[in-house]
């Protein structure tokens, strides 16, 4: 055969190769910093290789300039650092937009957790003197942002009461900016009427936020419904494996420019492992919702026929208040939920939570294991203080819904027996 080896730098001056096909060169550290970087033969994979970096390479100072200029402007696939984005946080980038941003003409960026992703697209689009409505069922530390470092930097947040609606008219003034969303909310899973709200705050010049965490976009279309500003904690069902964090802020694109600025100020990125990771689960995550789903459902209808139980907060049970609204707005259901206890006593609900088999102690959620955590839900709620018995939340992960079953029902057996 006499096809030259494809390995070799297009225009490479040809090494004299050793038997192992690299350059017979003596050693060096120069030979250290320099070997291998010369590979450019396309491989076809399925996924694209994973980009470690921090610097960017230019082969003149006028194209580091034109670089630097597109991507000061936040111009898609720009980079002159690896803070404004590799190959692979730019494949993943670009599928959010495109997913979460279906059917609308969105930008994506993303960030080190779910609570950055939070944050930082708050402390972009306000400024001291402003004024944000934040629902008072919102993900505990976004409240506590809003209520002392974001309170500190000179912005006023007022809670609201969930299932507002269209009443969100009466509580915009002449400076709110913001009006933050997040449905179903966390721990209480009240139903937003987010098209409502949005409807009242485009008529007002108001930006929307919106939570997307426990629907993802495999459930919920948050652009559909009008929001302009749409957060999702990947380290939830997009990782769906409890092994990285990340957070992405998915925005209609006449808001990019002001997040991007934020994003590069503040230094905030992540890695090509991590990016990675979440590519890798995107690809899955709406079959494995599709599981949470089914298992969440049978668990929560058995929970509701148990004695001890007062009532299941799920939103796709007929049961919950505003299960018509979640009926006409989302898809699907996750395999995120509360249930109320008539009563418990606290050594009561460390018996019924602690030395589960699948049903393990721990924060967070999205990921194919089983979870389960009391609500500390005094502290949360303003608006609308929480009057009812001990809550506990769930996460129903990939195990057989039998099997969830049989360690609930001895957790619910070790509890009446600490009574
Ligand atoms: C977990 C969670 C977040 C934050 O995500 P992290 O990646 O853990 O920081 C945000 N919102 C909601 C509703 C969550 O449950």
């Amino acid at each position: 055969m006499s096809t030259p080896p494809a390995d070799r730098p297009t225009g490479a001056p040809a090494a004299p190769a050793s038997s192992s096909g690299a350059p017979a060169a003596p050693y060096s550290s120069t030979r250290l910093v320099d070997a291998g970087r010369h590979f450019d033969r396309k491989v076809a994979t399925v996924n694209l290789p994973v980009v470690r970096a921090s610097s960017v390479l230019f082969e003149t100072l006028a194209d580091a300039d034109a670089e630097g200029a597109a991507a000061m402007a936040g111009e898609r696939h720009r980079t002159t650092y690896a803070t404004s984005g590799t190959p692979t946080t730019m494949a993943l980038t670009d599928a959010l937009a495109e997913i979460e941003g279906a059917g609308h003409d969105c930008r994506a960026a993303v960030m080190p957790s779910g609570l950055a992703a939070i944050s930082v697209p708050l402390l972009a689009y306000c400024s001291p003197g402003d004024h944000v409505l934040m629902s008072d069922s919102v993900y505990g530390p976004a409240r506590v942002f809003a209520s002392t470092l974001f309170a500190r930097f000179g912005v006023a947040t007022e809670f609201f009461e969930p299932t507002i609606g269209a009443g969100i008219g009466a509580l915009v003034k002449p400076n709110t900016k913001v009006i933050y969303l997040e449905s179903p909310g966390s721990y209480t899973f009240e139903i937003q009427d987010v098209p409502a709200i949005c409807r009242v705050a485009r008529a007002r010049g108001v930006l929307t936020m919106i939570d997307n965490a426990w629907a993802s976009p495999a459930f919920a279309r948050p652009f559909d419904w009008g929001i302009d500003v749409s957060l999702l904690p990947l380290t939830k069902y997009w990782g769906g494996h409890a092994d990285f964090l990340m957070g992405a802020a998915v925005v209609r694109t006449e808001h990019w420019p002001k997040l991007w600025q934020a994003i590069r100020q503040l230094g905030v990125c992540v890695g090509g492992d991590d990016a990675f990771l979440a590519l890798r689960g995107l690809r899955t995550a709406e079959v494995r919702m599709r599981r949470h789903e089914a298992t969440a459902l049978e668990v929560a209808r058995w929970l509701e026929g148990r004695p001890e139980v007062a009532r299941v907060l799920h939103p796709a049970l007929p049961s919950h208040p505003q299960h018509a609204l979640w009926e006409r707005d989302f898809s699907g259901s996750s395999g995120l939920f509360s249930f109320e206890l008539k009563a418990a006593t606290q050594a009561q609900l460390a018996a019924l939570c602690e030395r589960r088999r699948f049903f393990r102690i721990g924060y967070s959620w999205g990921g194919f294991e089983s979870l389960i955590m009391p609500a500390k839900i005094g502290t949360l709620r303003t608006v609308k203080p929480w009057t009812g018995g001990p809550l506990v939340r769930l996460h129903c992960g990939l195990e057989d819904a039998a099997d969830l079953i049989a360690d609930l029902g001895e957790g619910l057996a070790a509890m009446a027996r600490a009574g």
